[in-house]
């Protein structure tokens, strides 16, 4: 019986989970109140996030170690190239390889807040493609990378971008995770491109659930994203209603990715902002439902 069931998870899509490090011991809380909740949805992995400028690196180390050991989860946490040297970079990877971590989502990293241009350290990998070979001479970590559908702000065009997630790719990472976006059109056209350009790993979208409007659009004006004005709109006027916009927001979500999965797309991640809540719905929407009770119902 528990097999059949298992059979049937097969063709359920697969999932994975973003948290940040907590800053105090009410996030920390929460954090864990959220992992716990997620966990049945059994993701490929959860990962944490590291600080632009390498600040949350012991806050990070400190969650993913937990993560792996703790429970039955694959830990992943995010490294940057950011503000560091190369050999510093790698005996944290060391120190992950050590300690049972075998997956990385590997990235350059954003400028440190005050700073604009970002200038590679002197003695540092100066971007994600060449993070990805150091980590792969380290050990052979799965490897996760980003990736834009709507060109990376720093981007000199959308072929550049092809062209360095290709290089990623090629230098051994297994997937590429999309920044967020909300226009499905986008995306699709992005992964053929990725598609045309000889790119054959997944290409995962990188879906956020809109916790707080104004936050989420300060977020996108920073990163590139777009923000339709049909989204704009259906959060009009819930400032003060948390309640309603937390039904807008699932809605939003559970009929994007309803729409990708009817293009095809079977892995989803989910930047859940350290909140259970919306992510667990959008799940339960897309098939993904505990994997307990779905054998004990098979
Ligand atoms: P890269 O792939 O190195 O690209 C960065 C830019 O440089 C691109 O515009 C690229 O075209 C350009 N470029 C690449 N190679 C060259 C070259 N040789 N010469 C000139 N230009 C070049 N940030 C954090 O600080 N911590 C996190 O935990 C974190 N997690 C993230 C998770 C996901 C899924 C995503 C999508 C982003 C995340 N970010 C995180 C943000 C990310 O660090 C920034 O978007 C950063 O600006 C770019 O990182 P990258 O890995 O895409 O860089």
């Amino acid at each position: 019986q528990i097999g059949n069931s298992l059979s049937k998870l097969r063709g359920r899509p697969t999932v994975s989970f973003e948290f940040f490090p907590p800053k105090d011991e009410a996030m920390e809380k929460t954090l864990w109140e959220s992992v716990e909740r997620l966990a049945p949805l059994q993701p490929r992995f959860v990962s944490v996030t590291y600080g632009a400028d390498g600040s949350t690196r012991a806050r990070t180390h400190n969650i993913v170690t937990k993560v792996q050991k703790n429970t039955a989860l694959t830990a992943a946490p995010h490294l940057t190239c950011i503000g560091a040297p190369r050999e510093a970079i790698l005996d944290i990877a060391r120190d992950y390889w050590a300690n049972g971590i075998r997956h990385i989502v590997a990235l350059r990293g954003d400028p440190p807040q005050g700073t604009t241009k970002y200038v590679p350290h002197p003695q540092g990998f100066a971007y994600a493609v060449d993070l990805v070979k150091g980590l792969k001479s380290v050990a052979n970590f799965e490897i996760s990378v980003a990736t834009y559908p709507e060109p990376h702000p720093e981007s000199p065009s959308a072929a550049f971008e092809l062209a360095n997630l290709k290089s990623k790719i090629d230098a051994g990472a297994d997937r590429a995770i999309t920044q967020f976006f909300f226009d499905t059109e986008v995306f699709l056209r992005f992964r053929d491109q990725c598609a045309a350009a000889g790119i054959k790993a997944s290409i995962v979208p990188g879906i956020l659930p809109i916790t707080r409007f104004p936050q989420m659009f300060r977020m996108a004006q920073r990163c590139g994203a777009s923000v339709p004005d049909w989204l704009s709109h259906r959060f009009d006027g819930l400032d003060d209603d948390a309640d309603t916009r937390r039904l807008i927001a699932a809605a939003v979500a559970i009929e994007q990715v309803q729409e990708l999965q009817k293009h095809g797309v079977e892995e989803f991640h989910f930047y859940t902002l350290n909140r259970a809540e919306l992510s667990y719905a959008i799940c339960h929407a897309l098939g993904v439902r505990p994997v307990l009770a779905q054998a004990a119902a098979g």
